[in-house]
Parts: structure tokens; sequence; C-alpha cells
């Protein structure tokens, strides 16, 4: 009897347009669980937002993802992802989702131009940039104030820049850009770095490469373009005023949840709480990637949660037939 009831569910879902799986964001995450989905044969709807690949494809070259031994790029990547979920069944609409409401299944997705109904949801739209939060940072941002290397670098060939931040993003970017650069000053609050040793190493190891240590940027200075920063010594309190034509900021992440406030749990920085199975708290939601992932933050580990999501979903949908 209640294999019957589910047969007619299922055709009724069919016939109401519910897909059987939306997959909101098309970084690592987003983009292995489609490609799972897919191979699962539930032809997952993917809804990019503004761009495919991520956080990642803005990284010129990626050298820690398994399988590319001379590293690969990361738009590039993002590409080889998407063909290959495409290969199996994935549809892809380059659009932006406006609101949801998981209150009761089918779910229900906004986009700017469309509404969807679906029996899963995999939620992967990663995580943006941190601001400084200075006076004339949000002036200067597209003058001289920039989030992404691999996007801007070329504007400051033979320049002076600076580069905010001691993490890994901070370190690779800031490598990335002597390419350009006559010299890339990296700020950092402290007397040590959060970066891996490998780019440690070679960061002091480049030529082009100078180091302002315990110190915060209090001020971005300029008009039309970036003229200098304010910076403060934060053991001694003193401000100096340092000339530099750009200011590359690197200083984390914070998850792009708004969304799924009051909706879906979160811990005290945002991040999607899931069980071990990538479920939220509503049956069918999964979370995947940066969303979710304040720990690791890596390509690899992103594809692999976002496999694990859409194979759980894949075994939720066939507990419900
Ligand atoms: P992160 O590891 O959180 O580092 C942020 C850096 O910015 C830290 O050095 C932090 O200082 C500094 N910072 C934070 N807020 C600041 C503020 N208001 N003013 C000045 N400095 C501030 O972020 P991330 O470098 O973007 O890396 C994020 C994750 O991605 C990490 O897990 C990282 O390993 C990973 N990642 C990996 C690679 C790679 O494997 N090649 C490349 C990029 C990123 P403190 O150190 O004092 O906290």
């Amino acid at each position: 009897m209640e294999l019957k009831l589910n047969k007619i569910a299922t055709s009724e879902n069919e016939a109401n347009n519910v897909e059987k799986m939306i997959i909101i964001g098309a970084g690592p995450a987003g983009l292995s669980a489609a490609l799972y989905a897919a191979r699962a044969e539930l032809s997952p709807v993917v809804i990019t937002g503004m761009s495919l690949g991520g956080q990642a494809s803005l990284t010129h070259t990626i050298e820690n993802y398994p399988g590319f031994p001379d590293g690969v790029g990361g738009a590039e990547l993002g590409e080889l992802f998407q063909k290959q979920a495409e290969r199996f069944g994935a549809r892809f609409e380059f659009d932006n989702v406006t609101e949801v409401n998981f209150s009761e299944s089918p779910y229900i997705v906004k986009t700017y131009g469309n509404e969807y109904k679906a029996e899963t949801i995999v939620i992967s739209t990663g995580a943006s940039p941190n601001y400084l939060g200075v006076p004339g940072e949000k002036e200067l941002t597209g003058k001289g104030v920039s989030y992404c290397g691999t996007c801007d670098g070329w504007f400051f060939k033979d320049k002076d820049i600076v580069v905010v931040g001691g993490g890994d993003s901070a370190l690779e970017e800031g490598i990335f850009l002597t390419r350009f650069a006559k010299s890339v000053t990296i700020i950092h609050r402290r007397d040590q770095l959060r970066a891996g040793k490998i780019l440690q190493t070679r960061a002091f190891n480049n030529p082009k490469i100078k180091f302002i240590w315990d110190s915060v940027v209090e001020n971005i200075n300029g008009t039309s373009a970036v003229e200098s920063v304010l910076i403060k010594n934060v053991n001694t309190g003193v401000e100096s005023t340092f000339p530099t034509d750009g200011v590359f900021v690197f200083i984390g992440h914070t998850p792009s949840t708004d969304l799924f406030k009051g909706q879906l749990a979160m811990d005290g920085n945002g991040y999607l709480q899931v069980d071990s199975k990538m479920q939220t708290a509503i049956p069918g939601v999964y979370a995947a990637g940066e969303v979710m992932d304040a720990s690791f933050k890596q390509v690899v580990t992103s594809a692999g949660w976002g496999a694990a999501a859409a194979i759980q979903a894949t075994k939720y949908l066939e507990s419900k037939e």
C-alpha cells in the first residue's frame, strides 16, 4: 500500500515539474554534486550564480588538486568539472537564487528568471572574501583596491603594491602578483604567518616580497586611485603612511548563507550546520563545501563533500520510493 502511494507521489511530482535535485552554487562542491547526481540519473539542475567554478576559478594555478601533477588553472578545472557533469545529464542555469522556502516538500527555489520545486536541495553557495572595513576601502575598490590577484594583477605591472593578510591566500596571491608588480609588501597583524610552510618558504625566498609585521591597515588613501595606506603597529601604537599603488586584501572569508537565515541552523560564524551525512535539519536539504566548512577549505575537500551530499540525497530519494 505504502509503495503504491509513493509511486503516485512520484508521478505527481513529475507532472508538477518537481525536480529531483536543485544544486545552488557551482563551485567544486556544487559541480561534484552535479556529477554524482547526474550519474544517479537525477538530472540535477545547477543554479550557478554569477560565476562558475567558485573561488577556485579565480586562482591562477591550483597545485594541490590530485591528478594534475603540473597544476591546473582554476577556471580550467571548473570548466572540466562542468563538462563532466553535463556529459551525464546535469543542467546548468546561469541565474541567481533570490529566495528559498524549505518549510514543506517539494522545496521552492526562486531565481530572477524562474521558480523551481525540488525534492532535494544541495546548497553549495561557498564563501566570499572579507573586507577590511577601513575608510577608503569601498571608495577605492576597482581603483587600486582588489580581492583577486588573478583578475587584477595585470593592472599593476611595475607598480608597488601591498597585500594584507598572513594566510595561504595572502601568500599565494602575493607570490603570483610578483609576476607583475615591482614590489609586494605583505602587511600582517602578527609576527607569525598562518600560511603553510611551502608558501612561507617561497615567499621568504622571493626577492620582490617584503613583510611588515605586527601591523594593521587603518586607512586607504587616494582620490581617483590608491596612493598610500595608513598603518598602525599593534605593539607600539605608532602610525605611519606607506606609499603604494595597490592594496590586495586576503583576510579570510564569510560563508554565503544570507538566503537561508531563519530556515537553516548556522554556527556563530554563519556556517551551515550539517550532520555526518551532509544533511541539514531538514530532510532532503544538504550543504557541501565552504558554506559548511570552517576548517579545510580545499578544492579537494569541497569536491568530496559535494559528492557525499549527492550520494546521500540519492539514498534519501530511493528511501522515499
Ligand atoms: P585564513 O587562513 O583565514 O587567513 C586569513 C589571514 O588574514 C590570517 O593571517 C589573519 O590573521 C588575517 N586577518 C584576518 N582578519 C584580519 C583583519 N581584519 N585585519 C588584518 N588581517 C586579518 O584565510 P585564507 O588565507 O583566505 O585561507 C582560507 C582557507 O583556504 C585556509 O584554510 C587555507 O588553508 C585555504 N587555502 C589554501 C590554499 C592552498 O592550499 N594553496 C590557498 C588559499 C587558501 P591571523 O593569522 O592573525 O588570524
